[in-house]
């Protein structure tokens, strides 16, 4: 996808964003060059999840501005409300990969990887299947095509929440926690195929607790502690010698 100027792929800037009077996000910029993988770190009430479902309008930030790509929006929206179709635009943007995957149980595992760019992006269902096999194939579910969630694994089912989130040819993908749900054993087939993805050159951005996957897959790691990104930088840097005391006490209670 082209950007103006040759920019950052995503350019979040000034996030901010209150539930009642809990002030969660104040003042995070989220920036991201294309083909690279960035990952969210910090404490559990941190904003993590936040910045995240904010990139891609499932919160509206109440403050702040989000581009992807050429899809821009700024917050609050002039006259108060956002526009339908920018939100659209803006949304149509990213693929989000959830802790829990969110299949439709009553769906096929293709059903559910064509459901969005048949039903939303109303593409034709003929290219979407094909299209939604060979994605199967690539998260390793060649063969499941035609069975229900509910006979597949954690990790299976967690794939299939990949494939469908690159289904609809997002510019670039979000996960949330995408392995904290899972039985431990479960967990490297989805990183493996996270990995997979980022070797490709997805661009993508990650909230996750698992620091290895930070290390080995990271271009960039951003520490987040109440609402603000305290340190960021590479995964050398911020996880192997952090700069602040609120970043090294997060990496020392998760070792
Ligand atoms: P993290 O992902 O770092 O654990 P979150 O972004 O999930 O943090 O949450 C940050 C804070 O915002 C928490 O205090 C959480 O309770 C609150 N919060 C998140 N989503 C909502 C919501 N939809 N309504 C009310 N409070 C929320």
């Amino acid at each position: 996808m082209s950007t103006p100027a040759g920019g950052p792929l995503l350019e979040a800037r000034g996030l901010e964003k209150s539930f009642g009077d809990n002030h969660v996000l104040r003042g995070v910029d989220v920036l991201a060059d294309a083909g690279t993988v960035t990952v969210l770190i910090g404490p559990s009430g941190s904003g993590k999840t936040t910045v995240l479902r904010s990139l891609n309008l499932l919160e509206v930030p109440d403050a702040g501005s989000v581009r992807i790509g050429q899809a821009r929006m700024e917050f609050p929206a002039p006259g108060g409300r956002p526009d339908r179709r920018a939100v659209a635009r803006l949304r149509a943007q990213s693929g989000m990969v959830f802790q829990a995957h969110n299949l439709f149980p009553h769906l096929t595992v293709l059903g559910n990887v064509t459901e969005g760019p048949v039903v939303v992006q109303r593409r034709p269902p003929a290219e979407v299947r094909a299209e939604a096999l060979a994605l199967l194939e690539r998260v390793g579910l060649a063969g499941k095509a035609e069975q229900y969630p509910h006979q597949l694994s954690g990790g299976q089912q967690q794939r299939v929440g990949i494939a469908r989130a690159l289904a609809i040819r997002p510019a670039l993908l979000l996960f949330d926690e995408p392995t904290s749900a899972l039985d431990p054993e479960l967990v490297g087939e989805v990183l493996a195929v996270m990995k997979d993805l980022a070797d490709q050159g997805w661009t993508m951005v990650v909230v996750t607790h698992e620091m290895r996957f930070a290390r080995q897959v990271a271009d960039r790691v951003l520490f987040l502690d109440g609402g603000v990104v305290v340190e960021e930088g590479a995964p050398a840097e911020v996880l192997g010698a952090p700069r602040h005391e609120r970043t090294r006490r997060f990496l020392h209670r998760l070792a």
